[in-house]
């Protein structure tokens, strides 16, 4: 027994299935199981996003083509350039970039500090970073590196933990002390989805930069980087971008700064001219400079074709659908879980909510191991939050309106 009428509730998914415009793209998915271990529901595509049917045959391609026959010789022939061909699908598709200005490699941490670093050294009188406390915790440990590093300050704003950073609250911080202001446009704890034009304008009266952190927004979110005028941002490739464990985040750098940001891990395939080899370094053009090491191949694989799908399914439509399951979500805790003691953390406003909606409950930890125990799979946030993850591209409302009877039958058991 639970407390969810069942009818009610999956009628109502079965009825937005039906008119999903996008749900052609549930079957580019590999299945997720079957029998007793097939995972019921998936709520974490915004922490891990799961994998295409496509990326498995070009994970074989890649080992039996470029890489198993082609050798050495794939380097010239197509991956040398990788890095920046692949960030400029994403730059069009994703962020709303013109090309050159966006490119893929190392892990979301170390283009944090890359871009961070280069905007912090800009202009040494600036020595204040202008962040806020609802940060993901790798984005506020790197600023505190930088900041020891560079002998900045952090200066810290405290945004309501249920909503997020405001154009008000960066306005009250910034100052021509301030050298950037670092910002998720979507908050990983509450989805708020944050005024980047707004806090844009504020930073550049202040003549500071911004630094928007887009792993919670790129692929479900508009970007607009270039209208919006953000300077510089950074992203994950697989969380809705699917491109797998430990897959290359992205860069984007306005190609306004290009030239005048040296960013400190200055390695040879950033080099003018890598095969040179000469003896001092020397900054490539545009975005390649950016670039440090050899690039993670074998984690690009899987990122092409989603950014195809998604063009395919169009941005506004993934929004469109995103917004309608976290609608679903919030007005079923409403009524049918509130009573039994659960909240909802996320913004209520849906222009203001990204793509996940994250609920509160004293008993969340015992509840998030049972509901991994049935095969449904949200994640737990300190202290007591489940975060229900929505992928538009992957995620049915079937699914969440499973997930939703099943947190119900849990809680009436504890
Ligand atoms: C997921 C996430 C990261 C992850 O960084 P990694 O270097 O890939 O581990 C960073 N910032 C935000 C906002 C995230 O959501």
């Amino acid at each position: 027994m639970t407390s969810i009428p069942h009818h009610t509730l999956h009628e109502q998914a079965a009825e937005l299935d039906a008119a999903d415009e996008i749900a052609f793209a549930r079957d580019r998915f590999v299945p997720m199981g079957d029998g007793e271990n097939a995972v019921q529901a998936y709520l974490d595509g915004n922490s891990l996003g799961r994998p295409l049917r496509s990326t498995q045959r070009r994970i074989n391609d890649l080992i039996e083509g470029a890489w198993g026959t082609r050798l050495i010789r794939s380097w010239d022939e197509q991956w040398m350039d990788l890095p920046l061909t692949l960030g400029d699908r994403i730059g069009s598709v994703v962020l709303g970039a013109a090309p050159g200005q966006t490119f893929v490699g190392d892990s979301t941490t170390v283009l944090l500090y890359k871009l961070l670093r280069a905007a912090v050294a800009l202009d040494p009188s600036r020595d204040e970073i202008v962040l806020d406390t609802e940060n993901f915790p790798t984005d506020r440990y790197v600023a505190e590196g930088v900041a020891a590093e560079t002998g900045s300050r952090l200066r810290w704003i405290e945004p309501d933990p249920a909503a997020g950073v405001t154009g008000e609250q960066v306005a009250a911080a910034v100052s021509e002390r301030t050298s950037v202001v670092l910002v998720s446009h979507v908050a990983y704890k509450s989805a708020w989805i944050a005024d980047l034009a707004e806090i844009t304008d504020v930073a550049h009266s202040a003549g500071a930069l911004v630094l928007s952190d887009t792993c919670h927004s790129g692929g479900v979110v508009r970007e607009d980087l270039d209208t919006t005028g953000v300077d510089l941002a950074v992203g994950c490739s697989y969380k809705f971008l699917n491109g797998g464990p430990g897959a290359p985040a992205y860069g984007y750098v306005a190609t306004r700064h290009q030239g005048r940001l040296q960013q400190p891990i200055q390695g040879w395939m950033g080099h003018a001219e890598p095969f040179v080899m000469g003896p001092g370094y020397r900054p490539g053009e545009g975005m390649r400079r950016f670039i440090s090491g050899t690039p993670p191949v074998l984690g690009m694989v899987g990122i092409a074709d989603t950014v195809d799908l998604i063009e395919e399914a169009g941005l506004d439509q993934i929004r469109a659908k995103s917004t309608d399951l976290t609608r679903f979500v919030i007005d079923a805790i409403d009524s049918h879980l509130a009573p039994l003691g659960v909240g909802v953390v996320s913004p209520r406003e849906d222009r203001r909510r990204g793509s996940h909606v994250t609920i509160s409950h004293p008993r969340s930890r015992e509840v998030c191991a049972e509901l991994w125990a049935r095969n449904v799979i949200p994640d737990f946030r300190e202290p007591d939050g489940i975060r229900l993850g929505l992928a538009p591209l992957s995620t049915s409302f079937a699914e969440v309106a499973t997930a939703l009877d099943v947190i119900a039958t849990v809680l009436e058991r504890h």
